[in-house]
């Protein structure tokens, strides 16, 4: 347990300090803009989907520590999958960091365990979904404009 909770602060002020994918997509395919009024967190997420996989993605904003650092996390988490990896993988980090019941059918979250931690502090877990579900806003919305054209 301490092991993981040092590996937990270690990464996440890492990727705090250099947030991967950091920066403004200028003609992005989705886009979505995410507030957590709770801690002041502040974030856009920018999408490039072909063949329905996530061929790019960034964000920037103003987040806290743990906001910031499961954007970076989650960028390079969702880089190069399909849309549809990406949105089980969301539900498999949802479901870890707000239910007590397991889900036999959730995916490995390899690296984004890390953030599990934050589990036990409510108050932060809507800070470390943040950026998902800017993502998933960003998602629909883009399938949306497709699904109208
Ligand atoms: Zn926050």
């Amino acid at each position: 347990m301490d092991n993981l909770r040092e590996l937990y602060q270690e990464v996440i002020l890492d990727h705090n300090k250099n947030p991967r994918n950091f920066r403004k997509m200028e003609t992005p395919d989705g886009f979505a803009h995410g507030n957590n009024p709770l801690c002041g967190d502040q974030i856009d997420v920018y999408l490039r989907i072909t063949d329905g996989m996530v061929e790019d993605i960034s964000f920037d904003g103003n987040g806290c520590a743990i906001c910031t650092s499961s954007a970076s996390m989650m960028t390079q988490a969702l880089k190069g999958m399909s849309e549809a990896d990406a949105k089980a993988l969301f539900t498999s980090f949802h479901h870890a960091l707000t239910d007590k019941e397991e889900h036999p059918e959730d995916v490995p979250l390899g690296k984004l365990k890390v953030l599990t931690g934050v589990k036990d502090y409510p108050v932060r877990v809507k800070c470390a979904t943040l950026a998902w579900h800017t993502f998933d806003a960003a998602l629909k919305k883009l399938q949306g404009n497709i699904s109208t054209e």
